[in-house]
């Protein structure tokens, strides 16, 4: 059935991309090179992206951009996943990045940072996670003291995505330890990897091989205070608008890869014969797909009205963006594993994508913040609007 929830132009945009990673990003050798860990990070098809300006395609067009929405960066991340799903978060990172500092930095941050995302000149890593909190954003202690018009920044932050390739890093800092977080603690600091980041560790990891996860240290670094995202203290608004898009890209990242799952699901079941007939003739074989196919589009629905929302509302659609990252990342996880279910023994074995599919799969329960904290979103702010408390409004 055609699309009837993405614009002409939406759809356009997705043919066009189609079209790119077939013919630029495929022939480098994804996934193959990042699942056998031939290179730390995708430095060339992640700059191949961003000199086609797919990573500032949502920046103003006085930085070199088209002004387009989030759809347009869900698309994206769910193509890429389509051919390599460890591709997708930092083929589109930079982006998320590129949009926070359009939406809280001043002329100068914009001019420094912006046009060069817009012409593919800069990559861009989120530095939030530190190893003592990571969902829990109050436990956060990498300080930042002012000093001489320096802030100096002391403290380790890891599993950053492309920690190995980035040029620049949004770092969220304890500016005021006197204050928590969420009233006032916290800023948004853009730290140039020469400011005196040191990374320390490349994580082993179950799946998503080849992105660059690391365990980053600054000891002392001294960070212009210029180099401020938004005002000091307001760090909880920048990195709810990096959340929303991390949020939904994640999600549609998964729908990318439970595309692949369904395809590859599709084309063996026509292919392996059991008892004389292709097992796509057995009614419990057909029960899966059909059920791969309900959770993958029931999951692309709610990701399409969070994107739309957040397009609209900003952070205020967190609730929505919550319910899509969990719905969105489930699926992936329950797609991949039926796939594998579908392909029986020889699909727990790396001689089809699948395997590794269902291994990158996991990781989305987790990052972007775990399916808990989707569900505590959820829930508090169901409770919230049902004791009157006040709720973001939808009022345009
Ligand atoms: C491969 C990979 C890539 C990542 N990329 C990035 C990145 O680019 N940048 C970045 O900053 N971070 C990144 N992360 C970090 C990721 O976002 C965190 O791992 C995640 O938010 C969970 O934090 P944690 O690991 O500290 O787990 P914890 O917060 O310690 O959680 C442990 C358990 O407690 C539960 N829990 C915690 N708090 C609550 C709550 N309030 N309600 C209900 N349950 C709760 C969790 O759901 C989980 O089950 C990445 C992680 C991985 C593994």
């Amino acid at each position: 059935m055609p699309d009837i929830f993405l614009t002409p132009e939406e759809l356009a945009f997705r043919g066009e991309f189609r079209d790119f990673v077939s013919r630029v990003i495929e022939p480098l050798g994804l996934p193959e090179k990042m699942e056998q860990e031939e290179m730390d990070f995708p430095t060339q098809e992640v700059r191949a992206l961003g000199q086609a300006g797919y990573f500032g395609m949502c920046l103003p067009p006085e930085y070199g951009g088209q002004s387009r929405g989030l759809v347009y960066e869900t698309i994206k991340s769910e193509e890429l996943a389509y051919l390599a799903p460890a591709l997708s978060c930092p083929g589109c990172m930079t982006g998320w990045v590129g949009n926070a500092i359009i939406q809280h930095g001043t002329d100068q941050q914009k001019e420094k940072y912006c046009g060069p995302i817009a012409r593919g000149e800069l990559v861009a890593a989120v530095a939030m996670t530190e190893p003592a909190a990571g969902s829990d954003v109050n436990g956060y202690k990498t300080r930042a003291i002012k000093d001489n018009g320096d802030y100096v920044v002391s403290g380790e932050k890891r599993f950053q995505v492309g920690g190995l390739g980035a040029d620049f890093f949004i770092t969220f800092v304890v500016t005021d330890p006197d204050l928590p977080p969420l009233k006032g603690g916290l800023s948004a600091l853009l730290i140039d990897r020469d400011m005196g980041v040191e990374v320390v560790e490349k994580y082993r990891m179950m799946g998503y091989h080849g992105t660059g996860v690391s365990h980053l240290i600054m000891k002392g670094a001294r960070v212009p205070t210029k180099n401020l995202l938004g005002a000091e203290g307001q760090g909880m608004a920048v990195l709810d608008t990096i959340l929303c898009w991390e949020r939904l890209s994640t999600a549609a990242g998964q729908l990318g890869n439970a595309r692949r799952c369904l395809d590859e699901a599709l084309k063996y079941s026509l292919e392996r014969e059991a008892y004389g007939v292709p097992i796509s003739r057995l009614p419990s074989v057909n029960n899966i797909i059909a059920d791969m196919v309900m959770k993958r589009d029931m999951a692309a629905m709610m990701i399409l009205r969070g994107c739309r929302l957040v397009d609209r509302y900003g952070s205020r659609a967190m609730k929505e963006v919550a319910e899509a990252k969990y719905v969105g990342t489930e699926m992936g996880f329950e797609v991949a594993d039926m796939a594998i279910q579908v392909f029986g023994g020889i699909g727990y074995t790396d001689k089809y994508p699948v395997e590794s599919f269902f291994r990158i799969a996991r990781l989305g329960r987790i990052a972007s913040g775990t399916s808990e904290v989707m569900q505590y979103i959820v829930q508090r702010d169901v409770y919230k609007e049902a004791l009157g408390r006040k709720e973001p409004v939808y009022d345009s």
